[in-house]
């Protein structure tokens, strides 16, 4: 089961440049990623399967980020490799994102949004990795507020998964409600 607000966010992503197989291309798209916020290191974080990152991207210190590579190759995203700053275009599998969501714990929530991808990319099947992101909007669990989250945070415009739903109830985009917001 895809959460309306997911669905919502998913509608606002790029259609991806490739039909199939990689690519390296250099544009800028709109993507949707999970990221985990653990609470306890005011940090915000790549999501993990289990107990291993499933993304290879560097923590999120601020909602802008620069692709980094943990295995040590020169140029992330490398075709060769892993890295890269991870995201799903429209039309990519929505079940990544829904395993996070059945995994999320109580004390790590996970934040779900927008974000704006650019520099080098490689489009696949799974999404798209590429060289530098910023996040555009999040949507927060119920129960989180945007002054929870570490202050560089803070500036992202944000709404919780309830609001996200209402809003897709009444017929606004998401990327409406950021133009609304910004
Ligand atoms: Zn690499």
């Amino acid at each position: 089961m895809i959460p309306v607000w997911l669905e919502w966010l998913m509608e606002s992503a790029s259609d991806s440049p490739w039909s199939g197989g990689t690519g390296g291309v250099t544009t800028s798209l709109i993507g949707v990623r999970a990221w985990m916020w653990d609470y306890e290191c005011d940090e915000i974080l790549p999501p993990v399967f289990g107990l291993l990152p499933r993304f290879n991207d560097p923590p999120w210190v601020t909602p802008k980020a620069v692709a980094a590579c943990i295995s040590g190759c020169n140029s992330p995203p490398n075709e060769m490799c892993e890295c890269g700053i991870y995201a799903l275009l429209k039309g990519g599998k929505v079940s990544y994102l829904v395993h996070f969501l059945e995994t999320e714990s109580s004390v790590f929530p996970y934040l779900f949004g927008l974000v704006r991808l650019w520099g080098r990319a490689m489009v696949g099947e799974l999404g798209v990795r590429a060289q530098f992101a910023e996040a555009l909007g999040v949507v927060l669990p119920d129960d989180v507020s945007p002054w929870e989250l570490p202050k560089p945070w803070r500036r992202v415009p944000s709404l919780t998964r309830s609001e996200a739903t209402q809003l897709r109830a009444s017929g606004v985009s998401a990327e409406e409600w950021l133009i609304y917001e910004s």
